[in-house]
Formats: C-alpha cells, sequence, structure tokens
C-alpha cells in the first residue's frame, strides 16, 4: 500500500518510520522496513500499526540505507510473516511491494519449484526470482529487469542488495512511485507527502522505468536497458 527508502549518511531508521507515519491514512494491515548497513540486512516487521512496529525496532542498529512497507494484503492473510519487505533464500536480496502479481503462481511453478517459500504473497516470488537469476551469473540489476520483463500486473517495488551497500533498486508499473533528490541523500516514496519534511525535489516514474537509486545520484532505465532523462518537479504540500 506505502512503499518509503532512504539512502546517505542519516540514519535511516526514524526517517522510514515517520514516513511510514505519513502513509497510515491510507489504510494498512501491518508494516516493516529493512535496514541495510556494513553487518547486513536488518528486517523488522509487525502485524498492526506503526507504533507496534517500533516497538519491535532495534534502537541500536544505524542505517544509511533502509527500505519501509505498509501493506494492505491482496495475496496471504494479514500475519507479521506476510508482511513486508520480503527476503530471497540466501538473505541476499529484501523487497517492498505495493500492487498485485497476477501471473506469480505461474512465475512460481516455471522457475522456483526447488525454493521453499516462507510468506502467502505474490510478492515473494519476486525477489526469489531476482536471486535466482542473479545465481545463474547476472548483475543484481540485470537480474531485476529480467525479472520485471516477466511480471504482469501492478507493482512499486524497492529492492536491497546486501552485497551493494550503496544502491536502492526501484520500478515501478501502474502503481505511483517517486524519487526525492537531496543533497548527499535520495528518498523513495509512493507518495510525495511521506519525504516533504525530507526534500521538495521529485522524479516521477513512467510505467516499466527502473531506477538505480545511489545518495549522490540516481540513473533512470526502461526495462530495455535504455538510459532515460527526466528533470525533477517541485512537490507542493495539498492545502
Ligand atoms: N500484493 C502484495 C501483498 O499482498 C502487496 C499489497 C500492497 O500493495 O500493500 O502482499
Amino acid at each position: 500500500c506505502g512503499i518509503v527508502g532512504y539512502i546517505g549518511t542519516d540514519d535511516s531508521k526514524e526517517i522510514l518510520l515517520r514516513g511510514l507515519e505519513k502513509l497510515e491514512y491510507r489504510g494498512y494491515d501491518s508494516a516493516g522496513i529493512a535496514l541495510l548497513n556494513q553487518e547486513g540486512i536488518h528486517i523488522f516487521k509487525e502485524k498492526g500499526r506503526i507504533q507496534d512496529l517500533r516497538r519491535v525496532v532495534d534502537p541500536a542498529i544505524q542505517a544509511g540505507v533502509g527500505i519501509g512497507h505498509t501493506r494492505w494484503a491482496t495475496h496471504g492473510k494479514p500475519s507479521k510473516t506476510n508482511a513486508h519487505p520480503h527476503q530471497s533464500a540466501s538473505g541476499r536480496f529484501v523487497i517492498v511491494h505495493n500492487g498485485v502479481i497476477e501471473n506469480y503462481e505461474q512465475l512460481k511453478n516455471e522457475y522456483l519449484a526447488d525454493v521453499p517459500l516462507q510468506s502467502d504473497t505474490d510478492t515473494e516470488v519476486v525477489v526469489q526470482l531476482v536471486e535466482r537469476f542473479a545465481n545463474e551469473g547476472l548483475p543484481a540489476f540485470d537480474a531485476f529487469r529480467r525479472t520485471l520483463r516477466l511480471l504482469k500486473g501492478s507493482y512499486a517495488f524497492a529492492l536491497l542488495d546486501k552485497e551493494d551497500k550503496g544502491t536502492i533498486y526501484v520500478a515501478k508499473n501502474k502503481s505511483p512511485l517517486l524519487v526525492g533528490l537531496g543533497d548527499g541523500f535520495k528518498v523513495v516514496a509512493s507518495d510525495a507527502m511521506a519525504m516533504l519534511q525530507l526534500t521538495n525535489q521529485f522524479v516521477e516514474l513512467m510505467d516499466q522505468e527502473t531506477v538505480i537509486v545511489r545518495k549522490d545520484h540516481i540513473e533512470i532505465y526502461a526495462l530495455d536497458g535504455t538510459k532515460i532523462e527526466r528533470k525533477p518537479f517541485t512537490a507542493q504540500l495539498d492545502a
């Protein structure tokens, strides 16, 4: 239902939690965050409210990179297990998703028959596919785009790779997603309101676009690899 992300030099935890609180009005049944630092990926999720999630987040963990999600279940009941972020089998990749992957059953049967899935969601299939293609030798961004080309349905994704601590990968199709630009940091949000406290400069993504988000710059690509240039717009607070 809602997505946030941060990459920069500040600690991402509080930024993500506050961003998710700004999206609460949209409704949700569970929430979670993934933090990426030198030790690896740390995932916290909970059924219920953001304040319930706050209670399980380890305050000792500092991380300059993170993604967060409020879920409105479409596939799999509302539960801690089905809450996002979802992680790949080896633990390398972690993803949050808004939308519905219509062909997830078919993809699961075709590519993931030997992978034990942890959740009942359509989303987990996506992160397991990214890992499958990375295991076959593709660099992370190529594995992500190969996965995206197989998907039917709607998505906004934010993806982290434990082996690349300086990047958030994002993609969008028929679900909104924006990348916010700051000096020395970047943010990701399904709604600019979630991150307006940090920046009002946002780049809007079009359907079937992917972005490599780093703290100092972003690169937008079409699914076929064509590079896209787009200027940011200034987001206004709604009266
Ligand atoms: N289809 C996904 C799920 O059920 C995402 C739902 C959402 O957009 O929150 O987990």
